[in-house]
């Protein structure tokens, strides 16, 4: 009799699907694909995903019995697996470590795929015709059962509590047997639709012609790109609305958990409570709550950051992108992939439109809407008429700088505050200083671990390492010759503020990075502050540069433009011109105009005199030019692997083995370019020497061939454990 074998994944860095056996107990029926069932592995138990049914045994192979079945129903859909699947196959990453990311932590630990359990109450027949006075002695008991009786129905415990009656005479009470306690899913009502703001405000021309566009082909990607403050939004909330009329879904997809609170804040004035935002700040019961409304379709629209792509929504018609060029969207670590790329896939697995939302587009996302691969198009106005701010230049050169500050910034800066305007003030370096170095023989900080140097912070006073974050304590005596006198060297956003604050010291100065910002509503604290709108100076790194509206923001203060025009990765200039064009687009959004000085020592460099030219579309068709001559992405396809280990010849010696291997099976396609094995740019990072081979071709076809080919050698059973190697399917930094 041939065994009847189901074909699981379980969440192991393993490539594969492993067999099991249905055991007697269980019917066939009840393991679909997408069902969670506990299966044994090694000598553990895992919660494993039913992929489907297997089709051959192998008479050899002894297969173990699959335990139990978690779920009645699949808990991911045919539609999502097949995503799974694309995504494991376009990332080369195990499957049973990509399904993991369509399901969340607590549906990962195998527990019930049900809202939260509350405490209810109810009278029970002894409790309803209990004689009253046998309480007396027991007011608390005698008060509470008078309220049972009153509101003569179930009663959560949250409820009893608000109206003063508490657990523990609850307890007495059902310990009595005059009170039935039983715990009940909390399901959500879906609210009524109401009249919302914003519904009726006139679009200006541009957004009706950009929204009729949106409409004209539903089944393209669309780039929607317009200058900031221009009415993206706007339009895409309309969008949404036509989707959600119909009874449909959307997902919008943000960069940064701290955008989250003000774009649902604009979602619900818009759309009412059936909006919900899904990030890695929520808890995790929060998280499966918004999980569960989006697969039973109480939500209409989900916000949510990177992962929230992977999410199940029970009809969805439309997903937003908004601020795609952004790098957050992007995983760094195992499982590497693009939210924007993957919400362009489900996309079209579904037939549903995607829109790519930005100020500043990707140059792969601009290059795609001028070969009309994406409908696109472009609004040049501020939707509220205000006018872009002027860029003006600082030439550094020759000029003496207070901590990195321009006498022409600091007197711009006095001069807003006079008038009782905003500041903001931009550096891209959190901590106090880039480095601590002894001023009598020039020992430095560097971080044992990483090739980095360790940044000062003041608060709480540290080294500290931004790659492994390594942290230890300030030096009082220099380790090399014990001399007492350092220098701490560079500028980060703490000196600033230092400055700043001493500076101008009858206005408040706010700092807001990812230090200030790590508590879960530092940033709605924070930016109440700003909307109080008294004359202050923020100075943030990229954090303040996305989304925010700051009404009465009128100069902003780039510190260094420079830093990224010199850097070893092709994209460094993209991301220098995106992030300087993003925060200056937080200068004059409201009535006052505003104004940008960018402080530089290189004002002729081309990229520098396109970016104060005002124009990042212009700036980017130079750099599209740049990019076609030389090769790169967009132009080709690229794929890295990297491979790290404690010693830097196991990593390179690793990779080079890996290429003759490779060779050795079949030849590498033609087409292919392969640059390396070389040393990472940062060869040395957490303690782990780092090499990389880089794949270039004009095919993707191609590019995966050569990846698959290189899977089938790294998944052998390990030569050596010594080595950790990962591919990055269109990387994103060379870091
Ligand atoms: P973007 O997403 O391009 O940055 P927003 O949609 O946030 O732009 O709009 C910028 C500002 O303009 C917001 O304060 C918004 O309320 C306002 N706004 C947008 N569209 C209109 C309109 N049609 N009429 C008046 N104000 C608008
Ligand atoms: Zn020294
Ligand atoms: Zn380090």
């Amino acid at each position: 009799m041939t065994k009847e074998l189901v074909e699981v994944l379980v969440p192991i860095p393993l490539e594969g699907k492993f067999s099991y056996k249905i055991p007697s107990g269980l019917k066939k029926e009840d393991l679909q694909p997408g069902v969670r069932i506990e299966v044994p592995f090694g000598k553990r138990t895992l919660i494993g995903i039913v992929w489907g049914k297997a089709l051959n045994s192998d008479k050899t192979i002894r297969y173990k019995n699959v335990i139990k079945v978690l779920d009645k129903t699949p808990l991911i859909s045919k539609e999502l697996l097949r995503l799974a699947d694309w995504s494991s196959r376009y990332y080369h990453h195990p499957l049973g470590e990509v399904i993991s990311y369509f399901l969340t932590p607590i549906l990962r630990k195998g527990k019930a795929a049900e809202f939260l359990k509350i405490n209810f109450f109810k009278l029970s027949i002894q409790g309803d015709f209990l004689d009253i006075d046998k309480l007396s002695r027991a007011p608390n008991q005698k008060k509470a059962l008078l309220f049972f009786r009153r509101e003569n129905k179930e009663l959560s415990q949250m409820y009893c509590k608000a109206n003063g009656i508490s657990p523990v005479t609850l307890a007495n009470l059902c310990n009595k047997g005059l009170l039935k306690r039983y715990s009940k899913e909390l399901i959500p009502e879906r609210s009524k639709e109401k009249f919302l703001e914003g519904q009726n405000r006139v679009l200006t021309k541009e957004q009706k012609k950009a929204l009729a566009l949106i409409k004209a082909k539903p089944n393209k990607p669309f780039l929607l790109n317009g200058i900031t403050g221009s009415g993206k939004t706007e339009i895409y909330l309309r969008a949404i609305k036509e989707v959600t009329d119909e009874g449909k879904q959307a997902l919008v997809l943000i960069p940064e958990i701290g955008l989250a609170p003000q774009t649902e804040e604009r979602f619900r004035r818009y759309f009412g409570d059936r909006v919900a935002s899904f990030h890695s700040a929520k808890n995790e019961r929060e998280r499966l709550d918004v999980w569960l409304r989006a697969s039973k379709g109480y939500l209409d629209v989900v916000i949510g950051t990177r992962s929230s792509i992977f999410l199940p929504m029970a009809n969805l018609g439309l997903i937003v992108v908004d601020e795609e060029q952004d790098q957050s969207f992007k995983q760094s670590e195992r499982f590497k992939y693009s939210a924007r790329d993957v919400a362009l896939y489900r996309a079209k697995l579904k037939g549903i439109q995607v829109i790519l939302a930005s100020a500043t587009p990707s140059i792969e996302t601009l290059n795609n809407a001028f070969t009309k691969k994406y409908s696109h198009f472009k609004l040049t106005k501020r939707a509220t008429g205000a006018k872009l701010p002027e860029f003006i230049s600082v030439d550094l050169r020759g000029k003496a700088l207070k901590e990195g500050l321009s006498e022409e910034l600091l007197d711009s800066i006095e001069v807003e505050l006079r008038k009782k305007n905003q500041v903001l003030i931009f550096l891209n370096r959190r901590g106090y200083a880039s480095s601590l170095i002894c001023k009598h023989c020039g020992w430095i900080s560097n971080c044992k671990k990483c090739d980095a140097h360790m940044t000062v912070h003041k608060n709480p006073a540290q080294l500290q390492c931004h790659h492994c974050d390594s942290r230890k304590n300030i030096p009082s005596l220099c380790p090399l010759c014990s001399s007492e006198h350092f220098l701490s060297y560079g500028i980060g956003t703490e000196k600033l503020e230092a400055y700043l604050r001493k500076r101008f010291s009858s206005y408040s100065v706010l700092r807001i990075d990812s230090d200030t910002t790590k508590r879960k509503d530092s940033f709605k604290k924070l930016f109440s502050k700003v909307r109080k709108n008294h004359p202050i100076i923020l100075v943030g790194t990229q954090l303040l540069a996305k989304g925010h509206h700051f009404p009465n923001v009128t100069l902003v203060g780039i510190v260094d433009a420079d830093s990224g025009l010199f850097s070893a990765d092709f994209r460094g200039t993209e991301k220098v011109a995106q992030t300087i064009t993003q925060v200056a687009g937080r200068a004059g959004r409201d009535k006052k105009p505003g104004k940008v000085l960018v402080q530089t020592y290189c004002p002729d460099h081309p990229h520098i005199a396109k970016i104060l030219e005002g124009s990042y579309d212009n700036y980017a068709l130079r750099i599209i030019e740049e990019r076609k001559k030389s090769h790169s992405p967009p132009f080709s396809f690229q794929a890295k692997v990297q491979a790290e280990s404690l010693s830097t010849n196991i990593s390179r010696n690793f990779l080079f083995i890996l290429l003759k291997e490779s060779a050795n099976l079949t030849s590498l396609p033609s087409s292919v370019r392969v640059v390396g094995p070389l040393p990472s740019i940062m060869e040395k990072k957490s303690g782990l020497y780092r090499w990389e081979i880089n794949l270039f071709s004009n095919t993707r076809t191609a590019l995966h061939q050569t990846l698959d080919l290189f899977q089938t050698v790294l998944n052998k059973p390990p030569s050596s454990k010594k080595v950790r190697w990962l591919i990055d399917v269109d990387p994103y930094s060379t870091l």
